[in-house]
């Protein structure tokens, strides 16, 4: 017996990671709510959203999962990583060392996650200007070394924030057929 809301042709269940406060929460509210916050909700243990998008005809159902990059998550790791299609490695523009946690980062996913994982790289709060410590061509040529598509977001403006979650729905299902 299938429920309405097994309905489906695919799954894929996407990971966003990233340090906390790069605005992997604000990303996952705007794509699939249209909505942003300014506070900042430490997103406490793991949480996911499910959002069915369409791709050459079919339904894809697709599970976005969040967690806050706090050491205690460090434990659910696995489990976190179990079963993902797709991983979405955020850094905040405006903070090197988020940049450099997303390297460590990519380092521990290709440890846990399925070699077949299509990654991108995304570095968020690209409104934010005149603090920019992380330049668009230190974030490309570094996704470009480990063969990462690489998209700078804004959550807050919703620049190119559909355009991730469309890009790596698509290249994983075109992986897949
Ligand atoms: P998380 O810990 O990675 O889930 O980060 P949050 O989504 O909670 O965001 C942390 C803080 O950064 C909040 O104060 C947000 O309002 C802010 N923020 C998130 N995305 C953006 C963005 O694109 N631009 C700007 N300027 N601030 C953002
Ligand atoms: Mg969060």
């Amino acid at each position: 017996h299938r429920s309405e809301e097994d309905n489906y042709d695919h799954f894929f269940k996407i990971v966003l990671i990233g340090d906390s406060s790069v605005g992997k929460s604000n990303l996952l509210s705007r794509f699939c709510h249209n909505k942003f916050t300014l506070e900042f909700n430490s997103t406490v243990g793991v949480e996911f959203i499910s959002k069915t998008l369409n791709i050459d005809g079919k339904v894809i159902m697709v599970q976005i999962w969040d967690t806050s990059g706090h050491k205690k998550v460090r434990a659910i790791t696995d489990a976190y990583y179990r079963g993902a299609t797709g991983a979405l490695i955020v850094y905040d523009v405006t903070s090197h060392i988020t940049f450099l946690n997303a390297q460590r980062l990519l380092a521990d996913l290709w440890n846990h996650g399925d070699p077949n994982i299509v990654v991108m790289l995304i570095g968020n709060k690209s409104d934010v200007r005149h603090s920019v410590m992380v330049s668009t061509e230190v974030g490309k040529s570094f996704a470009e070394k480990e063969s990462l598509q690489f998209v700078e977001t804004s959550a807050l403006r919703a620049t190119n924030v559909e355009k991730v979650f469309i890009d790596i729905v698509d290249e994983i299902y075109r992986n897949r057929i």
